[in-house]
């Protein structure tokens, strides 16, 4: 425990919203035990990677940051270095052997060791060491059921996780071998903590799992799913937003598409990556579904849930993707409708199946043409959707200050959202500042308005659109 002055702690989060999860528990847990967090690397005494694996340019990137920091290390040889989530998973002994001045390691599932870990480290100076055990079941408990709302960036909107581990085991995907074998919470913990959360002035609460829907929980001689989590946590006192991702186009139970459709707090909104519109490359991935099996999953979708917006994930240049695969690719784009798509050139990952057996042979100028084609294809679907939402009422939760450059999809739409966002919107006072927030159906929406409307929903009527962006004012 610490009891003198405060150590300042910086956190750098890459990958997805279970590492943003994982971060937020840990920057929690800390100040809890006496620690500072920090906006900026140089002032800070701790420095934590929360890392992912997914792709090899997330891992050099934090290579790359763990280089800097060597110089830095000789120059303050108490600056302290963690590396944790996948990437700190998957190198394990190997990062503190190649990286002197990295002094802990810390598995996805060993977070709930990371500060005792810190502790020793300041105390003693000796590098530690902590990978996930698979028999361990429920050692996040400790920092789910333990998070102080006071301590979070954005008190009013929250993650529960529901679920961790993946099975389903794709062959491009690192994942089941990072994170382990798909886990769920007892139903009771996911309720009580939500309560906890709503009691605490949260009002949105995103559940979340690497494959949501495969939510199962056996208790008092029931098997609890995704729907029963919504259904249960849906009166509860003050919650006015439910979302879930991410989730898995196989196996999805139709009860949820039909509590999406009974239960009001539940937003309309579903991210289910198609990675191919091939039937040829899914089976390839090790996807387990069709083509036509997740185009009936949407239309199912649109015709329960009226107004749901879709979004998806797309992978390029996969082991043998033809040219005709590609064009199936678009094709499927085109029947979905996507309002927004992660779109990622294919890169093998080591210890999957797919770098262990399959050739990489699709050239990288061709990954990149495609890459580009995709995402110009998506942004032109998602411009001349949003156009339709010009004049209508929407309703959004206001997250913050609007940060330029908007969320990307390439850089070019994002600089050119963010020159309509200064031309459009210059703040007519100082009272005044430019906001952004999310629709239900997770569309980012600015407008002019004041700072005390952070942590609010309101309504808007959109008044002009871009790819990525609606603009609106306040009614
Ligand atoms: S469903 Fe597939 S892509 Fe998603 S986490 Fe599991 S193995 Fe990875």
């Amino acid at each position: 425990m610490i009891t003198s002055m405060k150590k300042k702690v910086y956190i750098e989060t890459m990958g997805c919203q279970m590492n943003k999860l994982d971060s937020e528990l840990v920057a929690c847990h800390l100040k809890a035990c006496g620690y500072e967090i920090c906006d900026a690397l140089p002032e800070a005494e701790v420095v934590i990677f929360n890392t992912c694996s997914v792709r090899q340019h997330a891992e050099e990137k934090v290579i790359s940051k763990i280089g800097q920091l060597k110089k830095e290390h000789q120059q303050r040889p108490q600056l302290v270095v963690a590396v944790i989530g996948c990437m700190a998973q998957r190198l394990g002994q190997q990062l503190l052997d190649d990286y002197r001045q990295v002094d802990i390691v810390c598995g996805p599932g060993q977070l709930h060791h990371f500060s005792s870990m810190l502790a020793e480290v300041l105390d003693r100076r000796r590098q530690m060491l902590s990978l996930n055990d698979p028999q361990e079941t429920d050692n996040l408990e400790i920092l789910d059921s333990k998070r102080d709302t006071e301590e979070m960036d954005r008190p009013f909107s929250a993650f529960v996780r529901v679920m961790r581990g993946c099975n389903k085991y794709c062959h491009y995907c690192v994942v089941p071998y990072v994170r382990g074998p798909e886990q769920s919470r007892p139903i009771r913990h996911i309720v009580a903590e939500t309560r906890r959360l709503a009691e605490n002035g949260v009002k949105e609460i995103t559940l979340l799992g690497q494959t949501v829907n495969s939510y199962r929980f056996k208790e008092g001689g029931k098997t609890w799913g995704l729907a029963d989590v919504l259904s249960q946590i849906h009166d509860i006192e003050g919650l006015e937003r439910i979302r879930f991702v991410t989730s898995y186009p196989r196996d999805f139970d139709e009860r949820i598409l039909r509590a999406m459709a009974d239960l009001p707090r539940v937003c309309e909104y579903l991210h289910i990556p198609a990675q191919s519109g091939s039937n040829r490359i899914l089976k390839a991935m090790n996807r387990n579904y069709s083509v036509e099996a997740y185009l009936d999953l949407i239309e199912k979708a649109r015709e329960l849930v009226p107004g749901i917006t879709i979004a998806g994930d797309f992978i390029v240049g996969y082991c043998g993707e033809t040219d005709a695969d590609f064009l199936a690719t678009k094709e499927l784009m085109r029947k979905v409708r996507y309002k927004n798509c992660f779109i990622f050139k294919y890169s093998p990952r080591p210890g999957t199946r797919a770098a262990a057996k399959m050739a990489d042979d699709v050239p990288e100028v061709i990954k990149k043409q495609r890459n580009t084609e995709l995402l110009a294809l998506q942004n032109e679907i998602a411009f001349e959707d949003n156009q339709k939402l010009v004049g209508l009422p929407v309703e959004i939760l206001v997250e913050g200050a609007s940060k330029k450059p908007h969320l990307d999809s390439t850089e070019e739409v994002a600089e050119a959202d963010a020159e309509c966002t200064i031309n459009y919107y210059e703040a007519k006072n100082s009272d005044t500042i430019q906001l952004t927030g999310r629709t239900r159906g997770d569309q980012i929406a600015v407008f002019n308005g004041s700072s005390k409307l952070i942590g609010q929903i309101v309504k808007l009527k959109i008044v002009k659109a871009s790819a990525l962006t609606l603009f609106g004012e306040m009614q």
